[in-house]
């Protein structure tokens, strides 16, 4: 009679190692009472998504939170998806949130004793662990072709019950040994299968961190755990290199709840501890028809986190929000905190909602403003460089020609107790201060004129610009300068008493705030603008007295 070994040595000849060897050669992490060892495992499937970023945030947080280690693993495993480059593009994108890994996969090399940390050179490891099931009659080839496979899925539809290769339905389980030496002696292509002991009508008590205490149907799936190109699925991968890199709690998305059953079994029947588990949230958004949807990478342009980056959105905001989606009390704390410090906040697992978090784009632009409030000059002005680098050549060459002057500009009520929000990203900054340059302002001028409002006639617009040249003295403080130009708008016939205005509009021109507001219009082009008198300051008085006089000229 043929054994199992003899299988497992038909299948893997060259594996003369057993599951001992990796035990040692992967020892039990040295580390204090409550650190927690996490990992990030992105597939290299393209680009960095949003709920990717949440994820790794937490597991980061994690980590440095107890003093554990948080590391990064490359699922490559199905090579069939796999974009080049796109490992190394996800690291790098991390560390512009300030979320580096202690060891791992770092882009291109790797840093840790637990490694390999790419799936798809784990190719041994794997081969040692499914030799060892196969020998304990817990795997079989399975030699199944696509059109077996579905004919079974056909049969259970058909007949109403649930689909899969399970019990009955699980051809190959029942093959003999000396069927599997013909078979695969004889050349024919297979899987390896785990031998499923679980039946669905029974149930298991899991504890999840987020999710607390639940029961759920036990697995009894034969899932393939090896595919014949030698690799290994996500369901086996998982379960043995969380195992061997010594994952203390695995930290992922809500969508592998559904799959549990069979990482339990796994680990069960390797005779290995689990590992606690986090499954996170999923980010929602509201879609076309008013529903809760995913955020998908289909139609949501914010699904991708390089679209912040494209934006020139500051990478703390982002982080700031996706806190909030983390846990109830964040934002509170951060308000206390002045918008700062957040890595100093607690997190909690027990703090994080179960329900999928909106994603809101008013809450993270907020936040933008704040954090952007907060740059020095100088840290603007390397942002802006950095950003319109890479992203927005006309803004590039404005902010390089004269980096002192765009510190200038800047700066307008910055620095300072109280700054003014005036920005929230460094994408759209160059429409935002572009009045500012003289060659760009009358271009702008040319192009598009100066819109007033309606109910002041040139005449007026111009009596009032005359005054305000001859009269306005931009050497005053703001306090000066303001009652200066209220003096001035008063002699016109304008008042600086709302109520006044509102209650008899008919005995002035206007108000002072129109006063303003026509001045405002002539240098800046805009209705709203950084602070007026600050304003007047960067440009100077010769080229406000030089705006005033094109439109005077009319
Ligand atoms: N490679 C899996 C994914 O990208 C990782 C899931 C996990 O963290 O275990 O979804």
């Amino acid at each position: 009679m043929i054994t199992d070994k003899q299988i497992a040595d038909l299948i893997f000849p060259d594996v003369n190692s057993d599951i001992s060897v990796l035990e040692a050669r992967y020892p039990n992490r040295n580390l204090p009472n409550g650190a927690e060892v996490t990992r990030f495992a992105p597939s290299p499937t393209g680009f960095l998504h949003t709920g990717s970023l949440f994820t790794s945030l937490i597991c980061h947080k994690v980590a440095k939170q107890t003093g554990g280690v948080f590391y990064v693993r490359l699922e490559d495993t199905d090579t069939k998806r796999e974009i080049e480059g796109s490992g190394l593009q996800l690291l790098e994108q991390l560390k512009l949130f300030n979320i580096v890994p202690d060891e791992g996969y770092l882009g291109d090399h790797e840093l840790g004793n637990y490694g390999p940390y790419v799936q798809s050179q784990r190719a041994d490891i794997y081969k040692i662990v499914i030799k060892h099931l196969l020998e304990n009659g817990r795997a079989y080839p399975c030699f199944c072709s696509q059109a077996e496979l579905d004919d079974i899925r056909s049969k259970q539809e058909k007949a109403k019950i649930i689909p899969g290769y399970y019990g009955p339905f699980a051809k190959c389980r029942y093959l003999t040994n000396e069927e599997r030496k013909e078979r695969i002696e004889r050349g024919d292509p297979f899987v390896i299968r785990f031998k499923s002991n679980g039946n669905h009508i029974r149930k298991i008590k899991v504890h999840d961190l987020v999710h607390g205490d639940f029961e759920i149907a036990q697995n009894d799936m034969d899932i393939v755990i090896y595919k014949s190109d030698g690799l290994p699925t996500y369901h086996f991968a998982h379960v043995c290199d969380d195992h061997f890199m010594r994952t203390t709690t695995v930290i992922r998305g809500e969508e592998w709840i559904a799959s549990l059953p069979i990482h339990i079994e796994l680990f069960e029947a390797l005779g290995w501890k689990a590992p606690n588990y986090a499954h996170l949230p999923v980010i929602m958004k509201i879609g076309e028809n008013g529903n809760k949807r995913k955020l998908s990478k289909r139609h949501d342009s914010e699904a991708a986190v390089s679209y912040f980056f494209e934006n020139g959105y500051p990478g703390e905001a982002l982080i700031m929000y996706l806190m909030t989606i983390a846990n109830s009390n964040f934002e509170e704390w951060i308000f206390a905190h002045k918008f700062e410090h957040m890595e100093e906040f607690e997190f909690s697992f027990s703090k994080m909602s179960l329900e999928g978090a909106l994603f809101d784009m008013g809450k993270l632009n907020f936040f933008a403003r704040e954090i952007l409030a907060k740059k020095t000059k100088e840290e603007m002005l390397d942002m802006a460089l950095d950003y319109s680098k890479k992203y927005d050549e006309k803004l590039y060459d404005l902010v390089s020609s004269n980096p002192e002057y765009f510190k200038q500009i800047i700066n307008i009520e910055r620095e300072k107790e109280n700054p003014r929000k005036d920005y929230e990203k460094l994408g759209g900054l160059y429409d935002l201060i572009s009045f500012f340059y003289k060659d760009l302002y009358d271009n702008y001028v040319k192009e598009n004129g100066l819109t007033y409002n309606e109910k002041f006639d040139l005449e007026t617009i111009k009596l009032v610009l005359k005054a305000l040249r001859d009269n306005l003295d931009i050497a005053l403080d703001e306090q000066g300068w303001f009652s200066n130009m209220k003096a001035i708008g008063e002699e016109l016939g304008f008042t600086g008493d709302r109520k006044a205005y509102k209650a008899n509009p008919e005995a002035y021109k206007g108000t002072i705030g129109d006063v303003a507001e026509i001045l405002r219009i002539t240098l800046t082009t805009k209705r709203n603008s950084p602070n007026l008198y600050y304003v007047m300051q960067v440009l100077g008085k010769e080229e406000c007295d030089r705006r005033i006089n094109l439109v005077l000229a009319k």
